[in-house]
């Protein structure tokens, strides 16, 4: 086998929180070879399979993950082409959202726009259909999505139209269970000279709204229906609650903020904490975006 399979892992430092234990059993593949290697090593080992993409919306246990995590950054590669007045993109999953908005913005188009910012990789994007707060087109990953590529954990392929999945807020389903491998994508070639400084002025705008100076993962709870949970947050009075090196960040409500030396544990403490006091003062159950990761 000539994927490396590593024992033992740091998984911190392939989180933005910056927090978690070991990985048991570790691999990063680069081809779907190598993909195909880790799920028969895991199935002659019986191993459970973790799958980790950029590592920007999960929250990883201080006790670690048991069996083989796939870190699926290093599975990256991008290609584009320009036909019948639209641009068609395909990307493995593991590729940074950053190549893709590269490719919208050297064409000079709206999707540069809504991925400013957006971290983590494509996959990421697909599972979780990333989105963003401001009324920008798209505004949702799954938009611009036509197809994904789909493996079974027993290395069968299968692809999913757009239309065969179900698609919500911060999720998409109807591929499970498995690893999406490819997305392609397409968006009509109606060009803005003008995005350039349209994405300049949104980093502009997320950097004095958000802690990005800070490990945190983003926005940590969904917005209600008719909510925004930032607000609620704020209005419970917990901008700043903190349990050891874990805050709720005093620029954004909806962010925890890893102060220095925060174990994930101290992260679900605050989580906790927000969701009780929510619930007490303004009769809402918040929902996590993030998802959980190994031993809890
Ligand atoms: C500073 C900051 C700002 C953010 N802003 C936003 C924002 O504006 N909007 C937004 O929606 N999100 C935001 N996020 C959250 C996060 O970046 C997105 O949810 C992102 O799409 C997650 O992608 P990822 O590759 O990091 O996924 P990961 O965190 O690695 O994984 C997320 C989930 O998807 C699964 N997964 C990952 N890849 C695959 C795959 N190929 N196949 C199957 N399962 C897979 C993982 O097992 C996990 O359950 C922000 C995060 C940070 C740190």
């Amino acid at each position: 086998m000539s994927l490396v399979v590593l024992n033992n892992v740091n998984l911190a430092q392939y989180t933005s929180w910056i927090v978690g234990g070991p990985a048991e059993h570790f691999c990063m593949p680069k081809t779907e070879d190598d993909l195909l290697q880790a799920l028969q090593h895991a199935n002659k080992n019986q191993l459970p399979i973790t799958l980790l993409g950029g590592g920007s919306n999960v929250l990883v246990s201080d006790q670690g993950i048991q069996g083989l995590t796939i870190c699926l950054r290093q599975f990256s590669q991008i290609s584009s082409k320009i036909e019948n007045n639209k641009i068609y993109i395909e990307a493995l999953s593991g590729t940074a959202k950053s190549e893709l908005l590269k490719i919208f913005l050297k064409n000079k188009l709206g999707p540069a726009l809504f991925l400013a910012g957006l971290p983590g990789d494509i996959g990421g994007g697909v599972v979780m259909n990333a989105g963003v707060a401001e009324m920008f087109t798209p505004r949702e990953f799954m938009e611009f999505v036509d197809e994904i590529e789909v493996m079974d954990f027993d290395g069968n392929k299968k692809t999913h139209k757009k239309n065969d999945l179900k698609i919500t807020y911060r999720h998409t389903d109807g591929w499970q269970p498995g690893i999406v491998t490819k997305v392609k994508i397409s968006w009509p070639l109606e060009i803005d000279e003008t995005i350039l400084q349209k994405v300049k002025d949104a980093n502009r705008l997320r950097l004095s709204k958000q802690p990005l100076d800070m490990p945190s993962c983003g926005s940590v709870f969904k917005n209600p229906e008719g909510f925004k949970a930032a607000q609620l947050i704020d209005q419970s009075g917990l901008k700043g609650f903190r349990i050891g090196d874990a805050q709720v960040s005093l620029k954004h409500a909806n962010f925890i903020v890893n102060l220095d030396q925060a174990k994930a544990s101290d992260i679900w403490s605050v989580i906790q904490h927000v969701q009780k006091t929510v619930l007490e003062k303004h009769n809402i159950q918040l929902k996590t975006e993030v998802i959980r990761l190994g031993k809890w």
